[in-house]
């Protein structure tokens, strides 16, 4: 295998894990760390999670599991391609989605407005909370005791508040430093994978049309050129040689311009990556491009009425389910009433993030509209 770059985690310079505990013998400590993630009860359930389309709306859409794969896959390659360390990338990208409620981006937001009193609801926190505290997995520890750079890659973001409360791991965001490149990277994977695979879905949902994506500069020319290639091709192999045009042209650009940026800061070191401005980026042609497609998403798709519906839908499932525990906690299965103790609301917030789709919704069915058929 070729050496890391300088600027790469290695467990040499590694901030290591809360509770120390003996070397791995076949693998690395972040292998360690992905195959505690991949065996968590929260990555199990990223199977039946959604973010644009719920669950119960057809087999062929992504769940937040395959697209953690995706991110993880997308993650490897431009690790590798930078020669930095793939096993942290691929470990925070199988992580980056745990703490998502059910329903996506709906979830969230209701959950975090019945939370707004209490602290309100953040899923870049929530993942960190089951990585940290909520698994209860090993017997020595809570949470899954993972290496500090993994944590901090799945900290993207965070309130100065959040920050503050967080100790060592929210220190970055006081004193305004970088995660590491492979946390950077992470990132843009995740948006490089949700930007292609909902053009994907969107399609096949009917929701949106090729006619509409034709207005979008980076699907329009990646779709002349597969034509152009393939003259005669159609149907979902003219669009999947389309979106396999784009994901290559964005993973390519921000190789490439990551490189560019990490030579002209000058960056040697992995202290260096921390205090240089981020690093990780697109070209300025690719960035505007990406962003066009993003707008069109987000106008088209994502706040498509269809989506609406079925979004208000579940955001009223949220807030109903978080009100009738909260007016009894002995709803609570045991193990989360042992934590209303610590807290009622967060002790109800985490067992309602912890749902999948089709969970919470069944327990609405039983506990809040119990006559209904
Ligand atoms: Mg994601």
């Amino acid at each position: 295998m070729e050496q890391l770059a300088a600027y790469a985690v290695t467990e040499a310079v590694s901030r290591g894990r809360l509770h120390s505990e003996p070397a791995p013998e076949n693998r690395g400590e972040f292998q360690r760390d992905r195959d505690r993630i991949i065996h968590s009860t929260a990555f199990r359930r990223l199977e039946y999670k959604t973010q644009v389309f719920i669950n119960h709306e057809g087999d062929l859409f992504r769940t937040r599991l395959t697209h953690s794969l995706e991110v993880a896959q997308l993650s490897r390659d431009m690790a590798r391609a930078l020669r930095l360390n793939e096993d942290l990338a691929e470990a925070i990208a199988l992580a980056h989605d745990l703490g998502h409620t059910p329903f996506g981006h709906a979830g969230q937001e209701a959950l975090n407005a019945c939370m707004k009193e209490y602290g309100g609801f953040e899923h870049n926190l929530q993942s960190l909370r089951i990585v940290d505290m909520l698994e209860e997995r090993y017997a020595a520890f809570d949470g899954l005791n993972l290496m500090h750079e993994t944590r901090e890659g799945i900290l993207k973001h965070c309130s100065l508040a959040n920050a503050r409360a967080l100790g060592e791991i929210g220190r970055r965001f006081i004193d305004d430093t970088r995660p590491s490149l492979e946390a950077q990277i992470v990132n843009l994977a995740d948006e490089i994978a949700y930007s292609n695979h909902d053009v994907d879905d969107g399609l096949r949902s009917r929701l949106i049309t090729l006619e509409q994506l034709d207005t979008v500069a980076i699907f329009a020319q990646y779709r002349r050129e597969a034509g152009t290639h393939w003259p005669g091709l159609g149907g979902r192999r003219l669009i999947h040689e389309t979106i396999r045009r784009m994901i290559n042209a964005m993973a390519l650009d921000l190789v490439a311009r990551t490189r560019a940026n990490i030579v002209a800061a000058g960056v040697e070191t992995l202290d260096d990556v921390r205090h240089a401005p981020a690093l990780a980026a697109y070209s300025g042609e690719l960035g505007a491009k990406l962003r066009e497609l993003k707008t069109f998403l987000y106008e088209n798709l994502y706040r498509h009425e269809r989506v609406l519906h079925v979004m208000g839908m579940s955001q009223r499932i949220i807030a109903k389910l978080f009100a009738t525990y909260m007016a009894d906690p002995g709803l609570l299965p045991p193990r989360h009433q042992e934590r209303v103790a610590a807290g009622k609301a967060r002790a109800v917030a985490d067992y309602i993030a912890g749902m999948t789709d089709r969970y919470a919704a069944e327990e609405h069915r039983r506990l809040c509209a119990p006559n209904a058929s």
